[in-house]
């Protein structure tokens, strides 16, 4: 239960739950135009509010559509340089390339980049600023989550930092309140990125390496990043983080951290690893999560790396289950069944954020990213919607009547179940990352225990 649901229950008025999503005309037009993912926006939006997701107001939850603010160049200069933004909010240079900035080969400069940027970060910190202020429990931003992009550098089709402006605007210390007078410790920011690809703008911007904290080697930090992803060889982002995190390489950083899947990873891998999100989450205690949904991991995504399912049973199951999961009290355990309540099969993409929104205790970001399959990307950020709203739409719900219809052909309903691509997630290659995770684990403990 959040502060802002205890002062409702306090003040005698009914508890509800309030999630901000962010959405305009404007943004969702704008980000259409991502030469990576043209008229996604549009897309999911319409998906979203075929289904009535946006009118829900229930005992338990209410929805607001917040309208999104633009980004200030004051905003964007959190983190981006001033030659960087000078380019890309010149609306003359949305036809020039420019090497040196990163605007060529996958990101090319296209018309309505110099409103694109400042109006996908200024949505990401609208529902940021929402929970910063106590508006909103949970905050939702689908034309979020670009994690490539770089300080004065454009990336794997992100152009904005968006991700790291969300997470530099939470660890700023809350605004002083009447309920609040005085200022509250300096909150701590988790951000879980479960997008296909490392995050590597992401754990680059807050990497501190063991071997430059040797003043000070077990201090605390306000972020904890952890990237979920495929990492091998020529695989996109090249990232020398994003391989499993070595405790005794001088670049480690128990903040920083990063499980590489292999090839085929499915809801039951996603089940036997996420036993080890959570007692990170729990080590680190943060007082925000922000969760990178990119959905490029999900079946039927045209990079095909990985084969999970937005919520459907597993047919599919490669490896047995591991012991080391069962000592952790949070753990849902092994498995692949569906949860009681409907949502999701264990380790589904579904299943995960709503252990996250309504299981963790905190408060929330969810932002988009990766997913090439558009008429999929709308279904899953139209679940996870659901879930984030508490009335998760059954899985088997038809797609509405509406405008992109003919592009749910041929199941026409809501899930995106899993292919037939096998799980290359071993025992073996399992085991590997419990063992190193429990080190880590430890260690995170061990240096939060000076943290307020
Ligand atoms: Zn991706």
């Amino acid at each position: 239960m959040t502060d802002r649901v205890m002062e409702d229950a306090v003040a005698g008025t009914p508890l509800k739950i309030t999630i901000a999503f962010i959405v305009s005309q404007e943004l969702a037009k704008i980000s259409s135009l991502l030469p990576s993912n043209k008229r996604r926006s549009l897309i999911v939006h319409s998906l979203i509010h075929s289904m009535g997701l946006l009118k829900h107001n229930s005992e338990s939850h209410r929805i607001q559509v917040v309208n999104p603010r633009r980004a200030s160049f004051k905003d964007l200069a959190a983190y981006h340089s001033k030659e960087y933004l000078e380019f890309v909010l010149e609306a003359a240079n949305e036809v020039q390339f420019n090497e040196e900035l990163g605007l060529q080969d996958d990101c090319p400069p296209f018309t309505g980049l110099s409103d694109y940027v400042p109006l996908v970060a200024g949505a990401t910190l609208t529902a940021c600023e929402v929970l910063r202020q106590n508006v909103s429990d949970v905050s939702i931003c689908w034309d979020g989550g670009r994690h490539h992009a770089h300080k004065s550098r454009a990336s794997g089709y992100c152009y904005v930092a968006d991700c790291i402006l969300a997470i530099l605007c939470l660890k700023r210390a809350a605004p002083q309140t009447y309920q609040s007078p005085t200022p509250l410790h300096k909150p701590r920011v988790m951000y879980l990125d479960l997008d296909l690809h490392f995050s590597d703008a992401v754990s680059e911007a807050f990497h501190r390496p063991s071997s430059s904290c040797s003043s000070n080697p077990l201090a605390p930090t306000q972020t904890m990043i952890l990237s979920i992803h495929h990492s091998s060889p020529g695989f996109f982002p090249a990232s020398p983080l994003s391989t499993l995190p070595n405790p005794s390489s001088p670049s480690y950083d128990p903040f920083i951290l990063s499980l590489p899947l292999n090839v085929g990873a499915s809801s039951p891998t996603y089940a036997r690893i996420w036993p080890i999100v959570e007692r990170v989450k729990s080590a680190f205690r943060p007082d925000y999560v922000v969760v990178q949904c990119g959905v490029d991991a999900l079946a039927g995504d045209p990079h095909a790396t990985f084969n999970w399912s937005l919520g459907s049973e597993t047919t599919n199951a490669t490896h047995s289950g591991s012991d080391l999961s069962d000592d952790i009290h949070e753990s849902p355990g092994r498995g692949n069944k569906r949860k009681s309540g409907g949502v999701g099969a264990e380790g589904s993409l579904g299943w995960c954020i709503d252990r996250i929104v309504n299981s963790w205790g905190v408060r929330c970001l969810l932002l988009g990213g990766g997913g090439y399959n558009s008429p999929n990307a709308a279904r899953a950020w139209s679940y996870l919607t659901s879930i984030a709203i508490g009335n998760p739409l059954d899985l088997e719900s038809p797609i509405p009547d509406h405008s992109a219809f003919p592009l749910y052909a041929p199941s026409f309903t809501l899930d995106v179940s899993e292919g037939t691509m096998q799980d290359q997630n071993t025992e073996d290659h399992l085991r590997g990352i419990e063992t190193i995770y429990e080190i880590i684990i430890k260690d995170i403990q061990e240096r939060m225990q000076t943290a307020q």
